[in-house]
């Protein structure tokens, strides 16, 4: 008897779920609260045991004709270069939307109904997804895959601890469109701990695009503000100035 699942959310961890369960022979339908799946973020590292788990979804040969290897991974701490260590191509990035796009790709290849501007609102532990029109879903396997402040998850009484970081983060992706030659084929993280501590860690993510993560305290309003403060950013981290000068107004 084929058995049914049903998954609220169509983020990378529900759509992962589903292929997963629709090559496996089960009928999947994802139930996502927005009107179309959408990818926030910017780009992504998939390191190892990722890329086995991918496979199993589909969506590995999709996922890796987007993919970037970085040469090398450079670290930095106060100006200073640390290391420079190959990376063997053990390290591959992408963009989020890349990701995306090619598990949502896979999980239609297998089968998986995908219902946009469906929101979910509980779970019945005795197996039962429920929307928040009412509709009850019967399945054998109900998914929580809502994301970190899970609707669902809140209404199965599970406990959940959340830690606030005392890090702001701004990622930006942008345009590699002239940084192309070798320096920037690789992973550059800046540490600076002089007066106030600011991390850079660009990261090109594609042929096309680079990450950029920024990081400061949250306390330090200058530099966690967005948009970036430019000429902070680019008088502490020159070697990066040419990346820095692309934020603009961009970054959240
Ligand atoms: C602003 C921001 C930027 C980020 N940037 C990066 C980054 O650059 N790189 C990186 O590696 N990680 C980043 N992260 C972390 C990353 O987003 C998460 O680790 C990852 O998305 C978790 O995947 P998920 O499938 O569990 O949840 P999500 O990606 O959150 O997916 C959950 C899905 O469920 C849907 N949903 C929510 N509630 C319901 C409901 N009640 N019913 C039905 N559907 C529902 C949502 O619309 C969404 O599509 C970022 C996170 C945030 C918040």
């Amino acid at each position: 008897m084929t058995r049914t699942a049903m998954i609220a959310g169509a983020g990378y961890a529900g759509l992962a779920a589903a292929a997963v369960l629709a090559r496996a022979g089960w009928r999947v339908t994802v139930y996502e609260a927005d009107p179309e799946p959408r990818s926030v973020g910017a780009g992504l590292y998939v390191h190892g045991f990722v890329h086995d788990a991918l496979r199993k979804t589909g969506a590995y040969d999709d996922f890796m004709r987007g993919a970037f290897k970085p040469a090398a991974h450079c670290v930095y701490i106060d100006g200073a270069r640390q290391s420079n260590a190959s990376t063997d191509g053990n390290i591959t990035t992408t963009t989020r939307a890349a990701l995306h796009v090619a598990l949502i790709d896979a999980a239609r290849r297998a089968g998986v109904s995908i219902i946009g501007g469906s929101r979910a609102v509980a779970a019945d532990p005795r197996g039962a997804l429920i929307l928040a029109d009412g509709t009850r879903l019967a399945a054998d396997l109900v998914i929580a895959a809502d994301g970190v402040r899970s609707t669902i998850t809140q209404t199965l009484d599970i406990p959940i601890t959340r830690v606030a970081h005392q890090d702001g983060i701004t990622r930006i992706l942008l345009d590699r469109d002239g940084l192309r030659d070798d320096k920037w084929n690789s992973i550059h993280d800046f540490y600076d701990y002089r007066g106030r501590p600011l991390r850079v860690l660009y990261t090109p993510c594609g042929a096309d695009a680079f990450y950029f993560c920024l990081m400061a305290p949250i306390t330090d309003l200058e530099a966690a503000s967005v948009p970036i403060a430019g000429a902070l950013w680019t008088a502490r981290f020159p070697d990066l100035a040419p990346a820095l000068r692309r934020v603009g107004n961009s970054g959240r």
